[in-house]
């Protein structure tokens, strides 16, 4: 067993690019190796994602159908009443998550806002699950007060580097995002960040991005790497299709560079075959959503994963700190109808 490396966090835009030019076989087995002395690499930690304030945000984020700039046909909706998020919750919990991600579309939470999102915190908890939001930029206050009401994680994501940035968001800065991130860090809670690749950057760009985030001065307990879902309506949506492989290897350079973090395949997974899954997961992704739609784009139906799962012999991750024999047993037992003989043969 190699020894267990002290964390990072001054990386050079030299080493990572370094990182990335090794020949695949070469990149996957470090990554695996480093993944293998944190984490059970049979274990892919679920969570599931509810959009609970949808479009109409006033931010300009050229990937995103929910930016008010853009015209994408999608719907629009208020906040959620705290009655309806805690039913989507049990469901979740129901069907095996052990993260419930709450996410709106908006610059900043309201201050009129803020009892609503904490009663869906303190409701959430209360079922055993984990407890994220995405609300946008957060000051000091807000951060301490979602703190107390028991949020557990925060997601702010950085996106990209710093130089391509500007190409992507004008409406808020990238200064803006670390403020954000040291609210979050500085009220006790977890961060989630992480970033979208595929939107016409560079090489360079998709290093210094993984950079920033192993740099910022605790690694992101969850690092979110996003395939950009290309949108009708908004400008990206002629962008050109990232190549898989460089996919691959910017999962498994996450994971070098951060080896405690969960690495969680995100976004555009729908685009991605069986194959291209399994290979992020022996890159180190060990974190996905699980179930129909990833706030308002697609994700895989929440079968096929167990499908998936069951023929790799990946297990969902567990909570440790909270009693929750119910949902590991339904969740073995999805899993268990999944891995018959008869439904290998018909996916043949
Ligand atoms: S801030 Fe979030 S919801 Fe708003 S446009 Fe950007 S990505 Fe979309």
């Amino acid at each position: 067993m190699s020894a267990v490396l002290p964390l990072r966090h001054n990386w050079t835009l030299a080493e990572v690019n370094a990182l990335f030019a090794l020949p695949f076989n070469d990149l996957v087995f470090q990554a695996q190796t480093v993944h293998r002395q944190f984490f059970k690499p049979n274990e892919v930690q679920i969570s599931t994602l509810l959009s609970i304030k949808t479009g109409a945000c006033a931010e300009d984020c050229k990937y995103c159908p929910q930016s008010g700039h853009y015209n994408t046909g999608l719907e629009r909706e208020r906040l959620l009443e705290v009655e309806k998020v805690l039913t989507q919750a049990k469901a979740a919990k129901d069907k095996g998550a052990s993260r419930f991600c709450m996410g709106a579309a908006w610059s900043n939470p309201k201050q009129r806002d803020m009892p609503f999102l904490m009663e869906m915190v303190k409701g959430v908890k209360e079922m055993g699950l984990e407890t994220c939001m995405t609300l946008g930029k957060l000051d000091a206050g807000q951060a301490q007060e979602l703190k107390q009401a028991g949020l557990d994680y925060y997601n702010h994501n950085l996106d990209t580097s710093p130089e391509f940035y500007g190409e992507i968001i004008t409406t808020r800065t990238y200064q803006d995002r670390l403020d954000t991130l040291q609210h979050v860090r500085d009220a006790g809670m977890k961060v989630c960040c992480g970033g979208i690749v595929g939107m016409g950057e560079s090489a360079n760009d998709r290093s210094a991005l993984l950079m920033q985030l192993a740099n910022l001065p605790e690694h992101p307990q969850s690092v979110p790497i996003n395939m950009l879902v290309k949108v009708q309506g908004t400008p990206m949506e002629n962008v050109e299709d990232l190549d898989g492989f460089e996919f691959i290897r910017t999962i498994a350079v996450a994971r070098i560079m951060m080896p405690q973090s969960h690495v969680r395949l995100s976004a555009g997974r729908t685009r991605m075959n069986e194959q291209m899954q399994a290979l992020c997961f022996l890159s180190g992704a060990n974190s996905i959503f699980y179930g129909d739609k990833l706030l308002t784009t697609e994700n895989p139906e929440a079968d096929a994963d167990m499908l998936l799962f069951a023929k790799l012999g990946i297990n969902p991750e567990q909570r440790h700190d909270v009693s929750d024999e119910a949902h590991e047993a339904a969740l073995a037992d999805a899993i268990k109808e999944q891995n018959t003989p008869s439904l290998f043969h018909s996916a043949v």
